[in-house]
C-alpha cells in the first residue's frame, strides 16, 4: 500500500511508455483534453492540527480520459510541461480552483483558502499572465490571501527575472506562497530568507517513517523550529497514521494533510467534509 496515492491511477501507462506510438497518441489526446473539458480538480483537506479544523484545501488535477479512465497528474503534468501546454492547463486550474474557493467561502467558511500547484514552466516569460490571474480574482471578488501558490525549491533557484517578477506580483496582491516537497530539492536555507514565503510543506518522505527518536523525527522537529523562527507555518504532507499525527502535534507542526484525514475528494464530497469538520 506504499505510494498508493502516487500510483493509484495509472498502471496502464507503464506499458504505454514502452510504446512510443501510444505515447504520441496520449500527447495528442492531452493537447485536446482542455478543449474537451476532460480535466477535473480534486481537493484534499489541510487540517489545523491543534484544533482539527479545516479551513484550507489543496487543488489536485485529474484527467478523465475518454477510454483510459482517470489519470493522475504524475502521469501527464510532465508530458504537458514538455509539450508546452502546461500554461493553458495551469490557467484552467487556477480559474477553477478560485471559482470553487469563492463558493466555499460563501457557503461554509469566509476565510477558506485554496492551494494551487504551479509548475516552474508557468513562471517563465511565456508562462502564465499574473495580470490575468489577478484580474480573475477581482472578478470573483476574492482577496489575494484566499489563494496559496505551491512552488518547489527548484523554482527559487531559477535566476530568470521573470520568476521573481511573477512571485512578487502575487505577493503584492496578497497571494500566499507555500514551498512544496520541502527537503527533497537542492535546498538552500538562504532561499527561505531571500523570498517571502508563508508555508513550508514537509515532504511525505520525511513523514512516512516518523517514530519517536528517529532521524526523520529529528529532521521534522528541526524544520518546524526553524520555520517558526522565520515566521513561517508548517504543513506536513502524507500523514497516514494517528501516531504520525500525534508526533507532529508534539513537535508543534501547524497543519497536516494526508489519508488519515482524507484522500483528495471531488468537490461535492469535499463540501460534505467541510460540514463535518467545522
Ligand atoms: P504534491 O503537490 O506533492 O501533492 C501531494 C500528492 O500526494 C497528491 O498526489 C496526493 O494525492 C498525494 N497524497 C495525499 N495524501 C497522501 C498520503 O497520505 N499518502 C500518500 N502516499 N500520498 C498522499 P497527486 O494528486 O497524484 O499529485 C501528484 C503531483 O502532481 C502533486 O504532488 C503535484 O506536484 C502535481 N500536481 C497535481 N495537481 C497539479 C496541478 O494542478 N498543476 C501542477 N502543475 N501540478 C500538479
Ligand atoms: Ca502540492
Ligand atoms: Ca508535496
Ligand atoms: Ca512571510
Amino acid at each position: 500500500a506504499k505510494d498508493k496515492g502516487r500510483n493509484q491511477f495509472c498502471y496502464f501507462t507503464r506499458a504505454m511508455q514502452q510504446n512510443a506510438q501510444n505515447r504520441r497518441q496520449l500527447l495528442r489526446d492531452l493537447a485536446g483534453a482542455l478543449g474537451q473539458r476532460q480535466f477535473l480538480l480534486h481537493y484534499q483537506p489541510i487540517v489545523e492540527l491543534a484544533t482539527g479544523r479545516v479551513r484550507k484545501g489543496e487543488a489536485l488535477i485529474r484527467w478523465m480520459h475518454p477510454s483510459l479512465g482517470l489519470i493522475g497528474p504524475g502521469e501527464f503534468i510532465p508530458l504537458a510541461e514538455d509539450a508546452g501546454i502546461i500554461v493553458g492547463i495551469g490557467d484552467w486550474v487556477f480559474r477553477e480552483a478560485a471559482r470553487q474557493a469563492a463558493l466555499w467561502r460563501a457557503s461554509h467558511h469566509a476565510d477558506f483558502q485554496i492551494s494551487v500547484n504551479v509548475s516552474p514552466a508557468q513562471f517563465a516569460a511565456e508562462g502564465l499572465s499574473h495580470d490575468e490571474w489577478l484580474a480573475h480574482l477581482q472578478q470573483l471578488d476574492l482577496p489575494g490571501h484566499s489563494i496559496v501558490v505551491e512552488i518547489t525549491e527548484r523554482l527559487l533557484m531559477d535566476t530568470n527575472p521573470e520568476v521573481r517578477n511573477k512571485l512578487l506580483a502575487f505577493r503584492d496582491a496578497g497571494i500566499q506562497v507555500a514551498l512544496d516537497d520541502f527537503g527533497t530539492g537542492y535546498s538552500s536555507l538562504s532561499y527561505l530568507k531571500k523570498f517571502d514565503i508563508d508555508y513550508i510543506k514537509i515532504d511525505q518522505s520525511f513523514v512516512r517513517n516518523l517514530g519517536p527518536d528517529t532521524d526523520d523525527m529529528a529532521l521534522c522537529e528541526a524544520i518546524i523550529v526553524m520555520a517558526h523562527k522565520l515566521g513561517l507555518k508548517v504543513i506536513a504532507e502524507g500523514v497516514e497514521t494517528i501516531d504520525q499525527r500525534d508526533l507532529l502535534i508534539r513537535a508543534g507542526c501547524d497543519y497536516g494533510q494526508g489519508y488519515l484525514f482524507s484522500a483528495p475528494l471531488a468537490a461535492e464530497k469535499f463540501s460534505v467534509f467541510l460540514e463535518s469538520f467545522a
